[in-house]
């Protein structure tokens, strides 16, 4: 059971307790986002309002006199792309934040008295956070990326154009997720890859990647990320080994797909996420929407409502723009996006939050990939 904010104490002390939330949020915010809401209505605690001022900088600058207890991570997917990044942890509250060069940045990791403490302009805003090791690109898990080259040419997306065309083999995969199992918390393993020549080709070495993983360690879950062009790939992922699947949508409704994504299929798209369902259940299979393409709320919610209808769990996340995406999205959108606001995320989760359990739908039932790792999202169920 996730640290849902359940506030054991008579009613009048629980509006008591949400109007003191709202407070520390109004302080952050400048305004008040909750008010006495009944006693279902999912409450942002102060570290998961914390993290969505983390998750909406992104990045953090760590002086030479820190002494960090790991080495970053240099992701080649997900939304700190091409950025080294260091991932967080407070309470139950994990955050992945890339690193930044400038030391005039709104957040500051400083170590007093050994205690790792992060400052926001100057001010201290999480005090003994934990540097958390990353087994391989995510904390407790290796999620492999077995190609950095991708000739869909998504618009957010920080993945180079086919160059080499070169992956990772089932035997290197195989080689990492030895290293990475040595830590005392590793718990999972998922594959994802860019598609540096053709869908199916690229399907058929995760697929490979995935029974090489599946024979060496029986027990472990695996998680998988593909694009799926041919629906019986979905069963070749299963009886390979895989135990879950996301499959991304990345955002609604399809007209906006069709430019952000100019060479992907979003009817295909959602029949593989039907198919997914039926080939791996309900609970174990998730997909992105991403905030900030120009949608406003009210997309996202139908999105939500037309993944969490059809048995899938969506994931939602905030779009990153850096050097590697910011030309493609203007391209794309004909502006380039802002950061999506904390404010913005804690009243789209809180939202997330609803739509999943009207579907009789939880985060809870997976343990692999974005659910588990937390880093990157304000996630129902474990953050509000
Ligand atoms: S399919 Fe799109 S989002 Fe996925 S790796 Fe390729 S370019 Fe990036
Ligand atoms: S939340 Fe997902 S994308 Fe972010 S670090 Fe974790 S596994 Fe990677």
């Amino acid at each position: 059971m996730g640290p849902y904010p359940t506030l054991t104490v008579a009613p009048n002390l629980e509006t008591l307790a949400q109007s003191a939330q709202s407070f520390i949020f109004s302080i952050l915010f400048g305004t008040t986002l909750i008010s006495t809401a009944p006693n279902r209505q999912p409450v942002p605690t102060e570290n998961t309002i914390k993290k969505a001022s983390l998750l909406e900088i992104g990045e953090i600058y760590i002086p030479r006199e820190v002494d960090m207890p790991c080495f970053a991570s240099l992701s080649s997917a997900g939304p700190d792309a091409g950025s080294s990044a260091h991932a967080f942890q407070w309470g139950n509250s994990r955050v992945k934040l890339a690193i930044s060069k400038e030391p005039s940045s709104r957040l500051r990791l400083a170590q007093v008295n050994g205690a790792f403490r992060i400052y926001l302009d100057d001010k201290v805003f999480i005090d003994n956070v934990k540097v958390l090791p990353l087994a391989a690109h995510a904390p407790n898990q290796a999620f492999l990326n077995l190609s950095g080259e991708c000739m869909m040419g998504c618009a957010f997306c920080a993945m180079a154009p086919p160059d080499k065309k070169e992956s990772l083999s089932p035997e290197r995969v195989l080689r990492i997720v030895a290293i990475s199992s040595k830590q005392n918390d590793f718990g999972a393993v998922a594959i994802t890859s860019g598609i540096p020549d053709s869908v199916a080709a690229t399907n058929g070495r995760m697929i490979d990647a995935i029974k090489a993983v599946r024979a060496e360690y029986p027990g472990i879950p695996i998680g998988s990320e593909a694009y799926i062009e041919d629906l019986a790939d979905l069963a070749r992922f299963k009886e390979a080994g895989a135990t879950e699947v996301k499959i991304n949508i990345e955002t609604w409704p399809e007209s906006r797909f069709q430019k952000i994504c100019p060479n992907r299929n979003f009817p295909k798209t959602m029949e593989s996420l039907e198919e997914a369902v039926k080939v791996f259940g309900r609970g174990k299979v998730t997909s992105n929407i991403i905030v900030g393409l120009g949608e406003d709320d009210a997309d996202i919610i139908a999105g939500l409502k037309a993944l969490a209808g059809i048995g899938v769990v969506p994931n939602v996340r905030g779009i990153r723009v850096g050097p590697k995406n910011r030309e493609k999205l203007e391209k794309a959108l004909g502006i380039v996006p802002n950061k999506v606001s904390a404010e913005r995320l804690i009243s789209l989760g809180e939202k997330h939050r609803n739509v999943l359990e009207m579907n009789g739908l939880t985060t809870e039932t997976f343990e692999t990939m974005c659910f588990t790792c937390r880093c990157c999202d304000i996630v129902p169920m474990a953050d509000l």
